[in-house]
């Protein structure tokens, strides 16, 4: 839709092969899995024999030690066919980049190469259920007793909670308090151990992607499953959220271009007796100054794509990204309902648009909420960052 210049042959070529694969093995099914509010786990093991998975992994650990703009490209095809069942960016992007980096030789190759093939799910656990936006109030604890830990707590609404092998949980430790912020840790769960539990949580938005329940009732680890240093959580969170906010953002842009073409498309379509949709000036105008948001979002997040692989990300742009994007598409999602008439409500286009609509409103309550992204970005301003 708009003009890029962030890809070489190489990344043409892979784009092509995620299409194909995605358009051929994942999205003929994943309406079922919409309607089954679940996607099924052989799915994981295509998208890893596919190469979908931890593709920026070096060989030795199961990747293919390519650069963030092939990450980009497989959510970006994932949003542009509609597929949220399997997005394949948490396990790719946002955890394993935690064991890549934090981990120990043997975490690593423990989890890494399971993870590239899709026989290992893992997921992040942050939130609880008293509140997701203050991590300061969180209240699982990892007690050192002897050579082990002892966790405690139930995070909720985590991506892959319910089917996950291995959880990263973020949990207060004796060691890291800074004044009232408690020190937290991060500690590699495995869901089979004693005292884990996992439930699937049903949601209306995004409802073929689990999202799960975890409960830890003396759950016992090995102190060797701590991930970095104990205490070091709040700031290993730091640096790697802003790394998630920009894939959140990848995604949401994708899939409001994805809105746009659409709505487009059937607004020169839809004729009224003095002709096209689009020849009126009120739904014209609406969708011009949502394409002309569209068209800012997409450069401001290509020129955020190369800095993760350059290393010169910068987090505060990863919120201002996440947050543009997810309004444009929240504004696209609900003005394709209203542009398409009953059509927005009803019947199939129905059903697809309002499908669209709930999807969309998911994109500004995960990995940070629109209004805690504001904040964080009023400090940084304040701050003269
Ligand atoms: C589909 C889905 C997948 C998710 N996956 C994961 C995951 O994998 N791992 C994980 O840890 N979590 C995950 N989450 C949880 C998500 O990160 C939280 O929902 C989010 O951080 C908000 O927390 P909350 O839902 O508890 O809302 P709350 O924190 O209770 O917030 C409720 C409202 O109050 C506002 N608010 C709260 N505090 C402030 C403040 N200080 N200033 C201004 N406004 C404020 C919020 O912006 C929001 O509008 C997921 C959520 C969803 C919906």
């Amino acid at each position: 839709m708009f003009a890029r210049t962030l890809f070489d042959a190489d990344h043409d070529r892979w784009r092509d092969e995620v299409a194909t694969f995605l358009s051929s093995d994942i999205a003929p099914h994943h309406d079922d899995w919409v309607v089954a509010r679940k996607t099924p786990r052989a799915a994981w093991a295509k998208a890893g024999a596919a190469g979908l998975l931890a593709r920026g992994l070096p060989p030795q650990f199961g990747g293919a030690g390519r650069d963030f703009r092939d990450s980009a490209i497989v959510i970006e095809e994932l949003a542009r066919q509609r597929i949220h069942g399997l997005l394949t960016c948490l396990q790719s992007d946002i955890v394993a980049p935690f064991v890549q980096r934090l981990g120990t030789e043997a975490q690593k190759q423990k989890l890494l190469p399971g993870m590239a093939q899709g026989e290992v799910l893992a997921a992040l656990a942050l939130t609880e259920p008293q509140g997701g936006s203050a991590l300061s109030t969180m209240t699982t604890t990892a007690e050192t007793r002897g050579d082990s830990l002892v966790l405690n707590g139930v995070k909720t609404h985590i991506t892959n909670g319910s089917v996950a092998d291995v959880v990263i949980v973020a949990a207060k430790s004796a060691r890291g308090s800074i004044g009232d912020q408690p020190g937290l840790s991060l500690v590699l769960v495995e869901t089979e151990r004693p005292g884990v539990s996992q439930e699937s949580i049903d949601k209306t938005g995004m409802a073929a992607l689990d999202t799960g329940r975890i409960t830890l009732n003396e759950c016992v680890v090995p102190r060797s499953n701590l991930l970095g240093g104990e205490g070091m959580g709040f700031v290993y969170l730091m640096n790697f959220l802003g790394v998630e906010r920009l894939v959140l953002a990848i995604y949401a842009q994708a899939c409001a271009e994805r809105i746009l073409t659409e709505l487009i498309r059937d607004c020169d379509a839809r004729q009224t007796p003095e002709g096209s949709l689009l020849t009126h000036q009120s739904p014209r105008f609406s969708l011009a100054e949502l394409y002309s948001e569209c068209a800012v979002n997409r450069s401001f997040v290509d020129q955020c794509i190369p800095s993760v692989q350059e290393g010169r990300f910068d987090p505060k742009q990863a919120c201002i990204a996440k947050l543009r994007t997810t309004a444009t598409l929240k504004s696209l999602a609900s003005l394709a309902v209203q542009l398409r008439g009953a059509g927005g409500i009803s019947g199939e286009s129905g059903a697809r648009a309002s499908q669209d609509l709930l999807d969309a409103s998911v994109q500004s309550i995960w990995g940070g909420t629109s209004e805690i992204l504001l904040d964080l970005i009023g400090r940084s301003m304040a701050s003269g960052l």
